[in-house]
This record gives structure tokens, sequence and C-alpha cells, in this order.
């Protein structure tokens, strides 16, 4: 109901300012603060996203919601508090970096929090639950901050991680990101309520490159226009940012992102062994099998001289293989 809505939302409110002090401010989250800085995260990106740090304790988080009068079986429904057998609660977010989460209204409504030190098999990052204010295929990270910014460029950037946005968000104002899961169709819709023209931009690894063909294809199809950034195989965007700087980011990735057709060679060449002949042709007919189902005849001969360049094959020997395949549909 609404004062148990209204209830939630405070908490997480609360619960954001308090973190963020203890990461600024105090001696208790001093190592967390190195740890962000050396990162290379400013003091203005620590503020402007409110990063915080909750402490290594089972229950600092509980008695400070108590204190301020709130019912810990709502905050358990709110997903930061859990509940023991014998019916009293500990903290879900203990030594962690602390990302709020934000809805489209600005509105705090979960977290994410992040292990400093790889020491046990906790995972690095751990979110929220599933809640009344929070359900993770309705929440874009930055959606409500980038806002002005995606309406302005008119276009949208869709980052893997939020790390990825809080670092590029100097020269890319308009980075979003999924919380970890992959893209639904509630994201897609937030996404074309703002502008029709998206960027995809996820790590560089083989997972990154998996979940970018899978997301360009599901953003295609809703009708947007799509392109993709490539990133280096070894680093994803942060890791860009660190070594080469933001402004860098922007306009080696960003403004240098690639057509769907391009994105798709570099998909082949990343997943197919080209240094053996077997690799070469399975290479070639994947790329043919592309460029069959494009709509136009010049952009059929653009992508034909240019796997031509890439192969040295010529192009009446790819024309006519080109011709021998039928297109599927899709
Ligand atoms: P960092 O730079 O801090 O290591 P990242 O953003 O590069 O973080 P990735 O490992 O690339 O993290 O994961 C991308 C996104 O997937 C994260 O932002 C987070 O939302 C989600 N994620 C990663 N690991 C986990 C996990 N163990 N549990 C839940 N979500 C996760
Ligand atoms: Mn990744
Ligand atoms: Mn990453
Ligand atoms: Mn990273």
């Amino acid at each position: 109901d609404k004062k148990l809505h209204q209830d939630h939302l405070e908490a997480h409110e609360l619960l954001s300012k308090f973190f963020h002090h203890l990461l600024m401010n105090t001696n208790e989250g001093q190592k967390s603060l190195e740890y962000m800085m050396q990162r290379g995260f400013s003091e203005e990106q620590l503020k402007s996203f409110r990063i915080g740090w909750a402490l290594p304790s089972w229950d600092f988080t509980s008695e400070l919601l108590k204190k301020r009068g709130f019912d810990l079986s709502s905050m358990e429904q709110a997903g930061l508090v859990i509940k023991r057998d014998d019916g009293s609660y500990f903290d879900r977010f203990r030594g962690r970096i602390m990302f709020p989460v934000e809805n489209d209204r600005g509105q705090v409504v979960a977290f994410s929090g992040r292990i400093i030190e790889k020491t046990s098999d906790e995972p690095k990052y751990l979110n929220s639950p599933e809640t009344p204010l929070f359900q993770k295929n309705k929440v874009l990270f930055n959606y409500h901050k980038a806002r002005g910014a995606i309406r302005r460029e008119q276009s949208v950037v869709l980052f893997e991680g939020f790390a990825d946005v809080i670092s590029s968000n100097e020269h890319v104002p308009n980075g979003i990101a999924t919380m970890g899961t992959s893209l639904s169709n509630q994201h897609i819709g937030m996404i074309k309520r703002l502008t029709n023209q998206v960027i995809i931009c996820y790590d560089g690894d083989q997972a990154g490159i998996e979940a970018a063909f899978k997301a360009v294809r599901e953003t295609a199809a809703s009708g947007l226009e799509v392109k993709v950034a490539i990133l280096p195989s070894k680093l994803d965007p942060d890791d860009y940012i660190q070594k080469n700087g933001s402004q860098k980011f922007r306009q080696e990735i960003i403004d240098s992102s690639v057509s769907i057709m391009a994105f798709k060679m570099h998909y082949f060449r990343s997943k197919i062994n080209l240094s053996t002949e077997d690799g070469r042709l399975h290479y070639i007919n994947s790329v043919l099998k592309e460029i069959a189902v494009l709509p136009g005849a010049v952009e059929k001969e653009l992508y034909i001289k240019q796997l031509s360049g890439e192969t040295n094959l010529s192009i009446a020997a790819l024309s006519e293989q080109l011709s021998s395949i039928t297109p599927r549909e899709n």
C-alpha cells in the first residue's frame, strides 16, 4: 500500500545519504574511498552518483533503520535486511561499495554493492532482490539523470556495467546500463520513449560481444536504429577510460561506432579461427549470408568490396557465391 511504498522510498533515501557519508567522510570508509580513487573515480563522480560504503557489520543498517522508526519486516520487504530463523534481522549489504539505483523518477529504489577484495566466494556485485519498488527488467541505471542528454543528443549509449556509465559520464552523459540482466522489452520501451537511436557499447571480451550480438538483434527488431561501439578485446569501457581518458573514449569508441553489418563481421571474426582454410571459408559464408539479407544493392556491394579486400578474393567470385545463397527469413 501507499504507506509501505513511502516507507521503502524513505529508507532507501536515508541509507543512500548514510552510506555516502561513510565513504566520503569517515575513517571506516577510508580504505574504500582509496580503492575508488585508485580506480580513477573522481570526488565529483562519487558525489554525483552518491556512491557509498556499507560497513562490514551485521546490524549497522538494521539498527539505524530501527532507530529511525522503520519497521524491520517492512525493510525486509524492501530488500534491505534479511530475517533469521529466530525472527531477528541482519543487514543484506555488508562491507560493500554501494551504488544507489534510481527509478525513472530519480527515486532510489535499490542498491548494488561491490566487494573490494576477491577474498571469499561472495559475488562481486550484490543487487537488491526483486521488491515492490525494484524490478530489474524495468530499471535502467542512470535513466533519470541521462534523460535530458538522451533527448538532446537524440541517442542513447547502452553499457553492460554501471561502472562504465559512471566513468564515461563526463563525455557521454547519455549513457545507461541494465542491472546485470539482458535487455527486456520494457527496457526497450523506456529507450524508445526518448530516442530511436541506440549505440550498444558492451565489454570487449567474448561474453560482451555475445551479449552485444543479442542486444543488436533485439533492439533492431524493435525498430530502433542501432550502431555498435567496439572495444579492444581485453577492455571494458571503464578500463579503456582509465587507460586513455574519457575524451578519447568519446572520440575513438563512441563517435567511431559502426553499423550492424560491420559489427557482425567483427562478431564472426571473434568466433572463427581465420588461420585455417576451413575457418576462412566459414567466415566468408557467414558474412555472405548476412549480406544476402541486406535490403539495398549499394549496401550489398559495399560489404562485398570490403570482404574482398579483407580476404583477397575477387569481387566476381564473392558475388557469384552470394547469388547462390537464398536469403533466410528473419
Ligand atoms: P567492475 O569494473 O567493478 O569490475 P563491471 O561493470 O566491469 O564492474 P562486469 O563484470 O563487466 O562488471 O559485469 C557487468 C554488470 O553485470 C555489472 O555492472 C553488474 O550489474 C552485473 N554483475 C556483474 N557481476 C555480477 C554478480 N556477481 N552478480 C550480479 N550482477 C553482476
Ligand atoms: Mn563483462
Ligand atoms: Mn565490465
Ligand atoms: Mn569494469
